[in-house]
């Protein structure tokens, strides 16, 4: 197996995490009703469920309503096909890659229900963090309590952000900093947080600048902290690890 079809599985991993995200806050089943279009109600036919390509094909927009899908869509397995095959370079079927999956698998899902309702559901937390502590109990490059003073110390830090932002941010986000902190450890939450603060004032500036800020004025910190989490854990790890002499 090369990087390139783990890539593959990714994505369509990273499809149904946007499913889950989209339909979750609704109280929907994620079997039933198949996918269709959001616009007119038609189910889609195979050809039209193929992560990436699918969307790039029809030009972003429903065929036969013309409805617009959103771009984060394909953005989202997109980058769910790039964590699976980096992940698969670093650990191949090692409990690395599995917690890559699990990780990037539940902070898709939270980014598309955070694009979508502005939200960041309990149940897609909770989730992350259990599979998460499964995973951490058999894999630590770094020393045990990094990941959990991470988790506490990210909850921490975000309940401040959140008194200092008078609710600017919102509290699903102090939570996912707890999973964050399990998953990459202190250092690495510290790094996320600033990355991700980086990339969420950026794409605050953009919107405001755009003016399409949100009605609610929340920013849009979900995704910019799934990237950053990803990306400290796909890359800073190791040479978080290695630093420390542990790996
Ligand atoms: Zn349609």
């Amino acid at each position: 197996m090369n990087a390139a079809w783990m890539g593959v599985y990714g994505a369509v991993w990273g499809s149904f995490a946007v499913l889950v995200g989209v339909r979750l806050p609704q109280g929907e089943s994620v079997v039933r009703p198949p996918s269709h279009c959001d616009g007119c109600g038609r189910g889609l036919r195979w050809h039209e469920l193929i992560p990436v390509l699918s969307w790039v094909l029809a030009g972003g927009r429903c065929r036969t309503c013309r409805a617009t899908i959103p771009v984060w869509y394909p953005a989202i397995e997109l980058a769910t096909a790039v964590a699976f095959a980096v992940a698969w370079q670093q650990w191949h079927w090692g409990l690395g890659f599995w917690l890559a999956a699990w990780a990037s698998g539940v902070l898709a899902a939270l980014s598309a229900a955070d694009l979508r309702y502005h939200r960041l559901p309990d149940v897609l937390v909770w989730s992350g963090v259990a599979g998460v502590l499964a995973i951490r109990l058999f894999y630590r490059p770094l020393p045990w309590w990094s990941y959990l003073a991470g988790g506490l110390a990210g909850m921490g830090l975000l309940a401040l952000l959140r008194v200092a932002s008078r609710g600017g941010m919102g509290l699903g986000d102090v939570k996912v900093f707890g999973l964050i902190g399990l998953l990459t450890g202190l250092s690495g939450m510290v790094l996320t947080l600033i990355l991700a603060s980086v990339a969420g004032s950026v794409a605050g500036i953009a919107s405001a600048a755009t003016g399409r800020l949100r009605p609610d004025h929340r920013i849009p910190f979900g995704p910019a902290i799934a990237l950053a989490a990803m990306g400290v854990y796909l890359y800073a790890t190791p040479w978080i690890g290695r630093y420390w002499g542990m790996h």
